[in-house]
């Protein structure tokens, strides 16, 4: 016998719970979901290596609507959680963005003007402003900050999944520990989900959360879809001396970036110089880089950080869309029931409240229905029209 279900989720991290959750409770659905995660621990997952931050500094109109709402859900977690979910841990100490040359700087006051246009609270700041709100970042050779004074910071991501995992299941979704290896296609339709233990599902609709794996699992269904896996190094490291205020996720010009994670420890990160490309279990470690690159720059941007000690790092995956490094959401043209929920880059934890409400409108519904999120759509990719997005860290 072969199973059935309305809407199967490749894909059980971040995205994949979002989907089911918002899916599970919207009025116009009342059909069957099948969650599919090849590995429970989520030991390979960009979900499980994130550093769990959401900011408004962002170059495009969809992307700062996008991360408006995911604040909206973290401030306002009670109207969609339940009053009997814990509180997600939000900490707000905002983005700082360092320019050092005067195409990043023009590319930071172009944003800016969005960004404040859209009711965001961002502020340029000369490089005085900066050493007069932040006295142990070194100014040298600054011609620009730009700091998110709201909505931005770390929450608490992993405490959101548990929580959508726990009420997609008492409202019925399943969930199963599976490894999809074949999607079998009519024309534009999907119609049966293959697993590795050689058993299949019919499907009424599929939806690709697996991340950085998403293009294997589009090409299963013989479809293209230009998401890679890049390589992200992050560094946790502890202070000999606590710095005297909250430093602000700071990313300095060669795009280093630290955060505070406690009052005497940091967690710094860089991407891989590569690029895109790595095969998606590739979690080798480039060890060099933290005594080349990242300490230095550390040290050489904020004086105090000379003193630090590492205590560990970790390799994970940005899933990149290669066309414009943002997401690809929305049904496949050439399949119309196989839904994509791609190509985050290191945005995705931030971004999961909205399109898991926006993919549930849209297979619920067959349009969005509060935020559009149609400029996100596979369209774009076909047409060779990218969204350019100046804002990647
Ligand atoms: C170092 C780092 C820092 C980051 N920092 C931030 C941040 O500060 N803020 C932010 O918003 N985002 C950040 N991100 C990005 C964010 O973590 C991702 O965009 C997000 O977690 C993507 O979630 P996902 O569910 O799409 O993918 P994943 O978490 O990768 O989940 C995909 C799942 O699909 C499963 N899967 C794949 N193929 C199959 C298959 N064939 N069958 C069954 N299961 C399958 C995998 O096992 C996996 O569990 C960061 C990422 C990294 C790596």
């Amino acid at each position: 016998m072969t199973e059935r279900f309305d809407v199967v989720i490749i894909g059980g991290a971040m995205m994949g719970s979002s989907v089911a959750w918002w899916l599970s409770r919207h009025p116009d659905f009342n059909g069957s979901i099948l969650v599919l995660e090849r590995d429970p621990t989520f030991a390979q997952a960009s979900t499980t290596h994130s550093n769990s931050c959401i900011r408004q500094q962002f170059g495009s109109e969809i992307n700062i609507r996008i991360s408006q709402f995911g604040a909206e859900f973290l401030k306002n977690w009670r109207d969609y959680l339940g009053s009997a979910a814990p509180k997600p841990a939000f900490r707000e100490f905002g983005y700082l963005y360092l320019a050092a040359d005067e195409p990043f700087a023009d590319a930071l006051r172009a944003n800016h003007a969005l960004q404040t246009d859209l009711g965001a609270g961002t502020v340029l700041l000369s490089p005085e402003e900066i050493t007069a709100r932040y006295p142990m970042i070194d100014p040298t050779g600054l011609l620009l900050g730009s700091l998110g004074t709201r909505d931005e910071g770390y929450f608490d991501g992993h405490g959101i999944l548990a929580i959508w995992r726990e009420q997609a299941k008492a409202a019925g979704v399943t969930r199963r520990t599976a490894e999809v290896t074949g999607l079998r296609r009519t024309g534009a339709h999907i119609t049966t989900v293959c697993l590795a233990d050689g058993s299949t599902i019919t499907a009424g609709a599929v939806v690709n959360c697996s991340g950085p794996s998403a293009a294997y699992t589009a090409q299963m269904a013989g479809l293209d879809l230009p998401v890679a896996p890049q390589k992200a190094y992050s560094f946790l490291f502890d202070v000999a001396e606590p710095l005297p205020l909250d430093l602000p996720l700071t990313i300095t010009p060669n795009g280093v970036h630290v955060r505070p994670e406690s009052r005497s420890s940091y967690l710094a990160g860089c991407m891989d110089a590569a690029g895109p490309g790595a095969d998606y279990d590739d979690f080798q470690m480039d060890h060099a880089l933290w005594m080349d690159l990242v300490w230095p720059t550390l040290a050489e941007r904020i004086p105090v950080f000379e003193r630090i000690k590492l205590r560990t790092d970790w390799v994970g995956h940005y899933a990149i869309n290669t066309l414009d490094h943002n997401a690809i959401v929305g049904a496949h043209p050439e399949a119309g029931n196989f839904y994509l929920c791609n190509g985050f880059s290191g945005h995705g934890l931030q971004q999961s409240p909205a399109m898991g409400r926006g993919l549930a409108e849209l297979i619920a519904t067959g349009r969005y229905q509060t935020l559009d999120l149609s400029p996100l759509g596979y369209e774009r990719v076909a047409e060779r029209t990218p969204l350019v997005e100046r804002a990647v860290i």
